[in-house]
């Protein structure tokens, strides 16, 4: 574990340093200056030339840098944006430094964020083409040729899903409950053994909240395009509990207009014939079912309960009840796996021909139980970017592309999560939630309303409580809370009000 100094003479590049360390050494530990492992000190400057970066590195080992970033002077880029291509200057210039003393390399360079493909939407918007986007993803922002290639093919994929979104509405419904809690899963989720006894007052509550947030959607008449209920695990619900939760949702909710509605199902043993049948009935389009793996050892390491008998059944019923789309997730690095578990898992999913298939990296998170260095010594880092790289190969040569893609902190290998499809079956909420393009209004627990200023693009974001019972006892106020700022952000942008 090493310690770091970071200091810079370019105000508030502290926070963007410290992400650029932790990216490349996730172990990285911050520390005064005198006491650290590693010193790292940059000096900017900008004149009619650019922006000049000066840089030293001293401590256990010594670099050297200095270059000039002449980006910001092209005239597509104006004053305003004066202040982010510093701080994408002293990324670079952390970054170089580092790489000069440890044979590393960070596939997705200097872009430490949870949304790479926000940069590419940016450049596109300020008048860049894709193949110049490309260009600077590898030279300026450091990407490694193959990431660059995927973030821009992901990007203009995207373009056409995000043209008039700022106008539009999703909605999210969080139910917090699991059958068990998954060794790394750090989701707003509460096993039903524990918890379960919470599971009656929070459908109460949040049907309140349906209730209140659809009479003021109602009024505000923007355009719902989709709802996607996640948690947790909705489908823990029995039959009378979902088919309530369906019947509320279609009266209280302006649900006629949506192009997609999304439950997760990612325990293929809550799932049955009937409560499928059900969702059918009430408008479902699209399912999602999450192995994450087919190694019946791991299931049981990572702590679930479900078979592949389970997995099979559950594919088999959302094809008899005709669910028109099926994803199906996996995660590539969980402990103990190996190239071959990650690849017999992919053709599991090839073999129900899911339309949307998700891969994700392995990301240990603190708040779950496998953490990052509970685990480090069986994270296979070469085996994962290997095996990652034959599963997007496999994945094209069956027909599928990937259309959305993010990152999390911690994420092993420095890979990311990237959502495949079938022709024509894109993920809108997926599209519209990680490009934060289109305002989401969360309801449920742990649920997180974003709401975007049309005009500007700006985002704020007003989380739900995680935990059922504050989510039930606070139930008025974050609905008043939320009804206020329904009409409050219109009022803002009081031209968009139809
Ligand atoms: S099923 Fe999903 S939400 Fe539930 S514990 Fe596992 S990873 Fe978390």
């Amino acid at each position: 574990m090493a310690s770091y100094f970071l200091a810079c003479n370019w105000p508030d590049n502290q926070q963007n340093m410290e992400n650029m360390v932790t990216a490349f050494d996730p172990e990285a530990v911050l520390c005064a200056d005198g006491e650290a492992d590693y010193r790292i000190m940059l000096n900017l400057s900008s004149d009619e030339r650019g922006i000049l970066c000066r840089g030293e590195l001293k401590g256990l080992a010594e670099a050297e840098i200095a270059f000039r970033d002449a980006e910001i002077t092209d005239p597509r880029y104006s004053p305003e944006h004066f202040q982010q291509r510093c701080k994408e200057v002293v990324r670079r210039g952390v970054l170089t430094l580092l790489k000069q003393c440890r044979d590393m390399e960070l596939p997705w360079g200097i872009l430490t964020g949870v949304r790479p493909t926000k940069i590419f939407h940016y450049l596109r918007d300020l008048g860049f083409s894709p193949l110049e986007i490309r260009e600077r993803l590898e030279t300026v922002y450091l990407l490694a040729p193959e990431k660059a290639a995927l973030l821009t093919e992901v990007g203009e994929r995207q373009r056409p899903w995000l043209a008039g979104a700022e106008e539009k509405l999703c909605l999210y419904i969080g139910i917090p409950f699991c059958p068990t809690k998954c060794q790394y899963c750090s989701f707003a989720s509460y096993p039903l053994a524990s918890h379960g006894h919470l599971l009656d007052g929070f459908l109460s509550a949040l049907i309140y909240e349906l209730e209140v947030i659809g009479e003021a959607l109602r009024k505000v008449k923007k355009p719902v395009v989709a709802l996607y209920i996640g948690g947790g695990t909705p489908t823990v619900l029995n039959h009378e509990q979902l088919r309530r939760l369906m019947q509320e949702i279609h009266h209280h909710l302006p649900v006629a207009g949506l192009q997609e509605f999304t439950v997760e199902a990612g325990r293929p043993d809550t799932l049955d014939r009937e409560k499928l049948a059900l969702l059918k009935e009430y408008g479902v389009t699209r399912i999602s079912v999450n192995p994450q793996t087919t190694n019946p050892r791991t299931l049981k390491l990572i702590g679930r309960q479900h078979t592949l008998a389970d997995l099979d059944r559950a594919v088999q019923f959302v094809r008899e009840v005709q669910i028109p789309c099926l994803n199906m997730d996996m995660i590539v690095g969980l402990p103990g796996e190996t190239e071959e578990d990650w690849e017999n898992t992919l053709e599991r999913l090839l073999a129900a021909e899911a339309e949307n298939i998700t891969i994700h990296t392995l990301a240990p998170k603190r708040a779950a139980v496998w953490d990052y260095s509970q685990i480090k010594q069986e994270i296979k880092t070469d085996q994962i970017a290997r095996s990652l790289k034959r599963i997007h190969t496999r994945l094209r040569s069956k027909g599928y592309y990937p259309y959305y893609l993010y990152r999390q902190r911690r994420i092993v290998a420095g890979e990311e999560n990237t959502g495949y499809t079938a022709n024509g079956w894109e993920g809108i909420y997926n599209i519209l939630m990680m490009e934060e393009r289109a305002t989401i209004i969360g309801l449920g627990g742990g649920a997180v309303s974003k709401w975007l200023n049309p005009v500007t693009f700006e985002l704020s974001r007003t989380p739900n409580p995680k935990c059922p019972a504050t989510y039930q006892q606070r139930i008025k106020e974050i609905v008043g809370e939320k009804v206020n700022k329904l009409f409050g952000s219109l009022i803002d942008n009081p031209g968009r009000i139809r």
